[in-house]
């Protein structure tokens, strides 16, 4: 049993270095993993959990009802997602394609897992961090707003296709609801339908208006989303917690039953990835 107010994923962190050394001993380790777990313990747990240290404000006085939900994968688990994300002879990561519209897009039979956020939110630079392990993809990350003008396709050897939305909210709410909206509606329900929609919320700014419109739409057609806090090595100290606590009072006040589980994350260094690909992974049914 785990203590209250711990994870059991987290909770194994404690259990080191036994964990680790079975880890980095294991054959099935990826060698970028294997020097993660050398890190030190507390850079360890802000890189691997990083809500973690803001959980306890999360759920005040031991309430069951919250909404939010924290993902609390082992470091096992982290450790064969990571597996999933790394590029191999077997294990090709590719881009696949671009397309303006839904009608271009490719046919993929996989599960799918599809990014959405403002522009400029960090949506290149997630999934750019989150293929660091396949260096051969191009993600392009532009400094100006507004750059991604297309869905991007991506597969994952034969595990999912990760979808790269348009950004919307900059000079293109029209685009959104022609572009995001018929994707969505497109591919819900289908056997190769998205399995997770991944709703970025920049954590300098928080939750915008734009972002509703896009958190509506996910209610309205009952996907299951999540959403992911980047940039959060910028915001300053104390911020994510206040923008954590924000949302959680906007996920309790405004949000039904599909609550969106948040991961805070940084393409900078990288906090919150190895969970994001953990729960990626997971969703599409390659960690059973
Ligand atoms: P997109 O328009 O949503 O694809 O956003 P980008 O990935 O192009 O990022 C927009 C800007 O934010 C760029 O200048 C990035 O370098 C910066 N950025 C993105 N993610 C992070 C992050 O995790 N930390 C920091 N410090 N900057 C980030």
């Amino acid at each position: 049993m785990a203590a209250p107010g711990l994870r059991l994923g987290a909770l194994r962190l404690f259990e080191m270095p036994a964990v680790l050394e079975r880890l980095s001993r294991s054959n099935s380790t990826s060698q970028a993993f294997a020097e993660v777990l050398r890190l030190p313990k507390q850079q360890l747990r802000k890189l691997l959990y990083p809500l973690q240290e803001v959980e306890r404000f999360l759920a005040p006085h031991g309430r069951q009802d919250l909404h939010l939900r924290t993902f609390d994968p082992s470091p096992e688990d982290l450790a064969r997602a990571d597996n999933v994300f790394t590029a191999t002879e077997r294990n090709r990561i590719d881009y696949v394609s671009s397309a303006v519209c839904i009608d271009h897009a490719p046919d993929l039979p996989r599960p799918e897992v599809c990014f959405i956020g403002r522009s400029n939110a960090g949506k290149s630079s997630l999934i750019k961090a989150l293929f660091s392990l396949a260096p051969e993809v191009e993600v392009r990350v532009s400094k100006k707003p507004g750059h991604t003008k297309k869905m991007n396709f991506f597969k994952v050897g034969k595990h999912f296709t990760v979808v790269d939305m348009k950004g919307y909210g900059y000079r293109a709410p029209e685009d959104f609801v022609d572009m995001v909206e018929t994707y969505l509606k497109e591919r819900r329900g289908r056997a190769r339908n998205v399995k997770r929609t991944f709703l970025l919320v920049d954590s300098v700014v928080g939750i915008q208006k734009t972002d509703n419109i896009a958190i509506e739409m996910c209610e309205e057609f009952a996907l299951p989303y999540v959403i992911v806090l980047t940039k959060i090595d910028r915001s300053s100290k104390g911020h994510p917690l206040k923008q954590v606590l924000l949302i959680q009072k906007f996920v309790n006040t405004k949000t039904q039953g599909y609550f969106p589980q948040l991961f805070p994350v940084s393409a900078v260094t990288f906090s919150g990835i190895h969970l994001l690909r953990c729960f990626i992974a997971s969703v599409t049914g390659n960690l059973d």
